[in-house]
């Protein structure tokens, strides 16, 4: 009997892969990084064939470290980067150019011109998205119009466009299957997450043949098999899901109102809404999510750009910590921070204040400011900033959240999660395995080939490690968030004084 199903788990930074077994455990796992290119300030790719590359190798290592072979994987899921955009001959498998990555800012100037030209609202309505260079369909019109012959081959139907699901799951089957998941397709600005299909009005404004598209199917669904040339006794490739989809899965939030928050280098905070589109007032985006069925549901999503990102700058440019580990016990070092506030608004500020100019700001510091102060007032700013996000989802959607699920790097920090928690006012809870992103992968495809049989199933192997109560009091608790706001204001208000002035 099948023992194990297999996650890739293909990141921005390095591809993984892990073994789960029936209860969702871990039994394997291995990882590699692989070069970032950064050609010019503002640009970043990567090189598809290493990603190819990498991802094989910790396939094999993996399956090597535990002692199985092919024949004892039940299924085999995909997660990814989201966004990020190959393009490739659908004939030699060359891809035309590096792949360019969901940071690469190149084409803003093309999204600039579309928002000038009135496009805001008609993308919106159909993708789901606030326009932007982040997302695949500006990058893939920037392929066509840059690589020498690229449009000519494309329009005659010679080159594929895929998410780096999609290039995966192609490289896998041998060149047999080129296709992707709804989660995945709703992020690339072309399609219609109302009627489910690529939008041929937006594939004309961005002037992207139909054919290069890849077929979209269920997150939940038998792509097809690896490729004897790829793992000799072929694997069933029966998942793909976007990274924040598959940990949204993962976490077991499959219902309306259900919502998990991932601490990394930002936070990406995902709301289910069901079967039903929240269309936002306060800037965040909609988009679909992995089901167990044929049908995606919808979610709310919102993210904050400078989260553990703020952990790493006071280790590395203030040289005030050693490591991010370590902020936990100096948060707890002192009672409070001493009337400090700090906005990591190093990138401008993002839902729901929306300030591209806004800047890291500082207040409150006295003459018995100390290291520790500071260090807590910038973790604490993960919790304000996750709660300004939480707020704008239940704004547009009118209830409140009774629990919020965490996983993350960052969210192994007690603390933290403690002043969530009281920041919120509900429960903080984090589960035995954070892995959720790799774990979401390994349920959707477990689940297509009958290795797991119902949502119900998932549930039970969902295990509590610890749940985070308020306990703060009240006027406590409000006073800070006022303090907050204050900050937040600052921070936008120093940006417009400046502007102004220069
Ligand atoms: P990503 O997937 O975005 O690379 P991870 O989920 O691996 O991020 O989390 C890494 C981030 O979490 C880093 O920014 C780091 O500063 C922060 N981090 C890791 N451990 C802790 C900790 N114990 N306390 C606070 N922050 C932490």
């Amino acid at each position: 009997m099948e023992k194990v199903v297999m996650a890739l788990d293909q990141g921005t930074t390095s591809s993984r892969c892990i073994l789960f077994d029936r209860k969702g455990t871990i039994i394997g796992s291995a990882q590699k990084e692989f070069r970032q290119y950064y050609p010019e300030p503002g640009w970043v790719e990567h090189d598809p064939m290493e990603i190819w590359s990498s991802q094989m190798s910790v396939m094999m290592e993996a399956m090597t470290q535990v002692g199985v072979t092919a024949r004892d994987i039940a299924a085999l899921g995909i997660t990814n980067q989201r966004e990020t955009t190959i393009v490739w001959d659908r004939k030699t498998g060359v891809p035309v150019y590096n792949a360019i990555v969901w940071q690469c800012r190149r084409t803003s100037g093309m999204i600039d011109r579309l928002k000038a030209e009135g496009f805001t609202q008609m993308i919106r309505e159909r993708t789901g998205l606030i326009p932007d260079a982040y997302f695949s369909a500006s990058k893939i019109a920037w392929i066509l119009d840059h690589v020498s012959g690229a449009r000519e081959k494309a329009e005659r139907g010679e080159l594929y466009f895929g998410t780096v699901d999609s290039w995966l799951i192609w490289k896998l089957t041998g060149g047999k299957v080129h296709a992707t998941d709804y989660t995945n397709a709703s992020r690339t600005m072309l399609f219609n997450i109302h009627t489910l299909q690529w939008d041929p009005d937006l594939l004309r404004l961005f002037n992207i043949p139909a054919c290069m598209m890849p077929e979209v199917k269920p997150s939940s669904y038998l792509f097809g098999m690896t490729a004897e040339e790829v793992t000799g006794i072929p694997i069933r490739v029966a998942g793909a899901a976007g990274d924040q989809q598959s940990a949204l899965f993962g976490q077991c939030c499959f219902h309306r109102g259900e919502m998990k928050n991932t601490y990394g280098t930002g936070c990406f905070l995902l709301m289910n809404t069901g079967d039903q589109p929240v269309t936002s007032e306060h800037g965040l985006v909609t988009t679909l999510t992995a089901g167990a069925d044929d049908h995606p549901g919808y979610a709310l999503e919102g993210s904050v750009f400078v989260a553990g990102a703020v952990i790493q700058w006071l280790r590395d440019e203030l040289k005030m910590i050693h490591s991010a580990a370590e902020t936990e016990q100096i948060c707890r070092s002192v009672p409070d921070t001493g009337g400090v506030f700090l906005v990591p608004a190093f990138t401008g500020l993002g839902a729901p204040v929306w300030n591209q100019d806004a800047r890291g700001t500082v207040i409150g510091l006295t003459r018995g400011t100390t290291r520790a102060h500071f260090v807590r007032a910038a973790v604490e700013s993960l919790a304000y900033q996750t709660m300004d996000v939480v707020h704008a989802m239940e704004q547009d959607c009118g209830f409140s959240l009774s629990g919020l699920k965490v996983d993350g790097g960052a969210s192994a920090n007690d603390f933290i999660l403690q002043f969530q928690a009281d920041i919120l006012r509900c429960s903080v809870e984090r589960p035995v395995c954070t892995e959720t992103t790799a774990l979401g992968a390994a349920y959707l495809a477990g689940l297509a080939v009958g290795f797991w049989n119902s949502l119900d199933e998932l549930r039970a192997n969902w295990r509590l490690e610890r749940s985070f109560a308020p306990t703060m009091e009240m006027k406590q608790r409000d006073a800070l968030v006022r303090g907050w706001r204050i900050a937040e204001k600052c921070a936008g208000f120093a940006a417009e004084e400046y502007h102004r002035e220069s």
